[in-house]
């Protein structure tokens, strides 16, 4: 480590790689800290990637399982679970070697494992050595938020952070919230035959999806044999004999339930505890470093992007934000952020695809939307696959027919966020995706197809006046 750097960079996940990286490639002097011994993040160690590794072994599995449909034996097919785990661990060293040695490439940055401090508003203290900085990147991430819950079990469930190690698969798991981590990863353990069970507060499941949508998930789920209770209150957490119980309070009653394993998913929460924020003059609170919209903290030189701050908490959209910091800290031209462009697939079952506004945020907003609907029950390549379930609406400014949101529900929606993402951020109407010519058979279609749905009905509609 030297003395000074022009940035420093707390956090080497989605966030923080990529800002080192891209202000390195500007010629910038660059220290890049994380308490791990390799760049990654949550996301590479304890969050997308041993998810998706695990999640593909178990729709292939389940996949297969259900190839009788197809006139295909499967009678003998077995899941051998350790050797899924030898192949997340082989794909998380694969990415962060490969991320270490897109670093050699950069003679002016320096990766060092250490934990990062403020000392002041110019100076860091790595594992106690102080180091100065011109402009510093708070990307620190978050973690599960515990609720405030009594019981001898608390400090033995589970969180992302254990759950990928289990050399061994559970025999039951029980899951606290049912948002998109508890979510995934019910299906997937459902898939591979542990019994999965959901308590969840609120009177469905993922709160931040639409109705419809969700609604498709937890149906799915409860026709898989997924148990799931909403509506409850968790009262306490115990563990005795090697199981936990717990007790929950639903309409004024209380109810136990028993399980060899624990998660708990109940929300995310920014690491910015122990960062000396206070020492550097950055504010936060308990969504995370308050920035403004071009990510700048309240110290002008102190920016902080990923998922220490309050927006939406997805790896793609911390990479995002990287771009727009690192382009704010040294061009000249400043860019705020704009999360009405945002995408993200929920790799539940069915899959959902989102992107720009949801229906309901729109309405909120004050602006007059209206929807269309495409049903993958008419979809060739939906009915080829036998799953000719879920579909594909557009959310579209009423006058204008430009489409503010997409969202699509289907086994295979994440094949189809790209193309929304794109119709969203260039601010499409039906009549610019009809100009496309989408291949035959593919779900693609779906989009050419709404198009002109929603187009033909406009021409149809009487003119007023
Ligand atoms: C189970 C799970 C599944 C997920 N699946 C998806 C998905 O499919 N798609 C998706 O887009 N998102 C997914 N996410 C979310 C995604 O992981 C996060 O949005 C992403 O990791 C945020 O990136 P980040 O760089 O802000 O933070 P992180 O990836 O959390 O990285 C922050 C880094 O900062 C380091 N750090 C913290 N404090 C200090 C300090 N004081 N000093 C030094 N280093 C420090 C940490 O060690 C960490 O490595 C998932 C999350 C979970 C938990």
């Amino acid at each position: 480590m030297k003395a000074k750097y022009d940035l420093v960079v707390i956090g080497a996940g989605p966030a923080g790689t990529p800002a080192a990286m891209a202000a390195a490639q500007f010629g910038k002097s660059v220290l890049l800290i994380d308490k791990r011994e390799a760049p990654g993040g949550e996301c590479l160690f304890e969050g997308c990637i041993p998810s998706k590794v695990l999640e593909n072994a178990a729709n292939r599995y389940d996949e297969v399982l259900r190839a009788k449909q197809f006139h295909i034996d499967e009678s003998s097919v077995q899941i051998h679970w350790e050797e899924v785990l030898k192949d997340k661990e082989e794909i998380v060293a694969k990415r962060s070697k490969g991320a270490l040695m897109q670093f050699e490439r950069l003679p002016t940055l320096e990766f060092v494992q250490g934990n990062a401090v403020f000392d002041d508003a110019h100076t860091l203290l790595v594992d106690g050595t102080p180091v100065q900085f011109d402009k510093a990147l708070i990307a620190t991430g978050a973690k599960t938020s515990f609720p405030p819950i009594e019981g001898n079990g608390m400090d033995k469930v589970w969180t992302n952070r254990d759950v990928f190690f289990e050399k061994e698969l559970p025999e039951e798991i029980l899951f606290i919230g049912a948002g998109a981590i508890s979510c995934e990863l019910a299906q997937m353990f459902n898939k591979l035959g542990v019994k999965t069970h959901i308590l969840e507060r609120g009177e469905r499941i993922l709160k931040r999806v639409g109705e419809e949508a969700a609604l498709a998930v937890q149906n799915k789920m409860i026709e898989k044999g997924i148990g799931i209770d909403l509506n409850v209150q968790l009262e306490r957490v115990d563990y005795e004999e090697g199981r936990f119980s717990v007790l929950f309070n639903r309409n004024g009653e209380s109810e136990t339930l028993l399980s060899s394993h624990v998660l708990m998913a109940t929300g995310r929460v920014a690491n910015v505890d122990g960062l000396n924020l206070e020492k550097a003059g950055v504010a936060y609170d308990r969504h995370g470093v308050t920035v403004n919209e071009q990510l700048q903290s309240t110290q002008a030189h102190i920016y902080a992007c990923g998922d220490c701050i309050d927006a939406p908490k997805f790896a793609h959209t911390a990479t995002y934000e990287a771009g727009i910091v690192i382009h704010n800290m040294f061009a000249p031209m400043k860019h705020a952020v704009n999360y009405d462009k945002n995408s993200w697939v929920l790799f539940s079952d069915p899959q959902v695809a989102v992107a720009g506004l949801d229906e309901a945020v729109a309405k909120a907003r004050g602006m007059e939307v209206t929807t269309a609907k495409y049903d993958f029950v008419q979809d060739a390549r939906a009915q080829l696959d036998k799953a000719a379930e879920g579909f594909v609406k557009f959310i579209m400014d009423a006058k204008t027919k430009v489409i503010i949101g997409v969202e699509v529900v289907s086994e295979d929606a994440a094949s189809l966020s790209g193309e929304a993402a794109l119709i969203v951020a260039n601010k499409m109407t039906t009549m610019d995706v009809m100009k496309a010519i989408h291949p035959h058979p593919t779900l693609t279609e779906s989009f050419g197809r709404l198009a002109q749905q929603v187009f033909f009905q406009s021409m149809m509609r009487p003119k007023r006046g």
